[in-house]
């Protein structure tokens, strides 16, 4: 059989007076009247309740909660390993067109049926604007399922060119010995189904734990695998106090893989921890990590002004900086930067409203959770004390969620710690260079921080794209002309960057299926 082709999820617009924009409205209010939801663990496909009860605030509104989760604890991760292990057999020797099946099943339900309950979950919860939760956990998340489809079956056509005489080469591409542990982030719901489905794709059974301030849109992923078939045991969906559920599962002799996307700090220390035990597996795990980063936008002297700010508007302040990708730190040319950037920079981030997702006026919504909100506005204080300008907000106002007014720091010293360190908000740097500094500047993006996720370069002058191209080629996994630094779309720019940023396995593309099988090559004497 052969799968047919695959399109991108078209995105809906909302417009004003549109039936899709009213029913919108009206699930939020619906799900906004049921709330708290009660969110189990669920292992075997069945729900447990362990009573160990945590709660999912909203961002925007930090006094309610969207739900309350039940943490898993010893006894319910250890029977979701064993259950994992347990369908195991069935789930690898279903045939492929079956596994697929479900996952394709699974994006209409996503672009269908549940569309509007997860851009709800996603934005009450997570607190994105309508589009931001459009193109997340609509698009990307039903992307991911229909292309993860498609890649599954260009692996599986990979095969030796070569046979030899009398002989058959073959090669199968076998399922991980053991288990995955998944472990996803609070930034993107897609990322929540992405980061079990991709090895679930390929026949391995996973583990996995969402992040606490995703909880209930990720729950929402899993009952929607489940009703398109997905059988019990091969996704378990445990979410849990962080470091326990983690620990348990790398302590496991049976841990096959980590797929993982967070910060830098934690994927370090899970590879630390795993390296830790690697007698105790029986094999060397897999680990897939995507994680932070300090993303760059360069603005050369030939730019397009009206381009190179609204660019650097939204790769910079949509969903509050809170991608891995987005736009952190600026270099301008000078002649730019006095030509008309600065001026309409701030006349646009001037512009932008703050406040609840859920207010279709709102660019911005909150941040995250109290340390976020902390972090980042600890960051503004720290250019503050640094003698940095702000020259437009860095203030906050945590009294009912955790607002932050898009902030603009301007610094002559572009090594200090706000060109360095992930801030993970919406705050940008701005350095200015002389305009014959161009290559000067370029060597200073590329050795200022130690990651190397995405970046930007903004020219109308072919050989200045080259030169910045050629010289950040290890600064970047996803590099931008003209273009901001946010958005890869899946089977358009395979996403991931390497450095600190993580090991650059692509998600969005056939690479990443790789990490998440064991190939054996069989040849057969005739
Ligand atoms: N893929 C997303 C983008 O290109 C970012 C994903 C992330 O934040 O981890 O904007």
């Amino acid at each position: 059989f052969k799968v047919p082709a695959i399109d991108n999820e078209p995105m809906k617009t909302y417009a004003p007076g549109s039936a899709e924009r009213q029913a919108l409205i009206a699930t939020i209010a619906e799900m906004e009247q049921q709330l708290p939801f009660e969110v189990p663990c669920i292992v075997n496909g069945k729900e447990i309740k362990t009573g160990n009860v945590a709660k999912q605030p909203m961002p925007h509104d930090h006094a309610r909660h969207l739900c309350t989760y039940h943490e898993a604890d010893e006894a319910t991760v250890a029977a979701a390993i064993d259950g994992a292990l347990a369908a195991k057999e069935a789930w690898e020797n279903m045939q492929w067109n079956d596994r697929a099946a479900i996952f394709l099943k699974a994006a209409d339900l996503v672009s269908g049926k549940y569309r509007h309950k997860l851009l709800a979950a996603t934005i009450l919860g997570q607190g994105k604007n309508v589009w931001q939760a459009e193109i997340d956990s609509a698009a990307e998340l039903a992307d991911f399922f229909r292309f993860g489809v498609k890649f599954v079956e260009e692996l599986y056509a990979q095969q030796p060119s070569k046979n030899s005489a009398g002989a058959w080469n073959r090669v199968e591409y076998r399922p991980l010995e053991g288990f995955v542990l998944a472990v996803s982030p609070f930034n993107f719901t897609a990322i929540g189904g992405n980061l079990p489905g991709t090895p679930a794709l390929v026949g391995n059974v996973v583990v996995w734990k969402p992040s606490p301030a995703a909880t209930y849109s990720n729950y929402l992923v899993y009952q929607i695998l489940a009703e398109a078939g997905l059988p019990a045991g091969v996704i378990q969906f445990v979410p849990g106090p962080p470091a326990e559920v983690v620990a348990q599962a790398i302590n496991h002799r049976a841990f096959a893989a980590l797929h993982f996307t967070g910060s830098t700090f934690i994927f370090r220390k899970l590879w630390k921890d795993i390296a830790q035990n690697l007698e105790k597996y029986r094999g060397y795990p897999r680990i897939v990590g995507e994680t932070g980063g300090k993303n760059f936008h360069v603005i050369h002297k030939s730019a397009e002004v009206r381009n190179a700010v609204l660019q650097t508007v939204r790769g910079a302040f949509e969903y509050q900086g809170q991608k891995c990708s987005a736009c952190s730190r600026v270099y301008v040319a000078a002649s730019v930067w006095k030509g008309g950037f600065k001026q309409q920079l701030l006349e646009e981030v001037a512009k932008i409203r703050v406040g609840p997702p859920q207010d279709w006026t709102n660019f911005m919504g909150p941040v995250i959770g109290r340390p976020a909100y902390d972090k980042i506005l600890g960051y503004v204080q720290k250019a503050r004390d640094a003698g940095n300008e702000i020259l437009i907000g860095g203030t906050g106002d945590d009294s009912k969620g955790y607002f932050i007014q898009p902030t603009v720091i301007l610094s002559t010293d572009p090594k200090s710690v706000t060109f360095v360190d992930e801030i993970f908000g919406p705050v940008i740097s701005v350095y200015v260079y002389e305009d014959d500094d161009f290559e000067k500047t370029l060597d200073l993006i590329d050795e200022t921080t130690e990651y190397a996720l995405t970046g930007a370069i903004f020219s109308s002058d072919r050989s200045a794209l080259i030169a910045a191209s050629k010289r950040l080629r290890n600064a970047a996994g996803n590099v931008y002309y003209n273009e901001k630094c946010t958005g890869a779309v899946v089977g358009q720019q395979p996403f991931g960057g390497a450095r600190a940023s993580g090991t650059n396995d692509k998600a969005g593309s056939v690479s990443i299926f790789y990490r998440f099988v064991s190939a054996r090559s069989i040849k057969e004497n005739f």
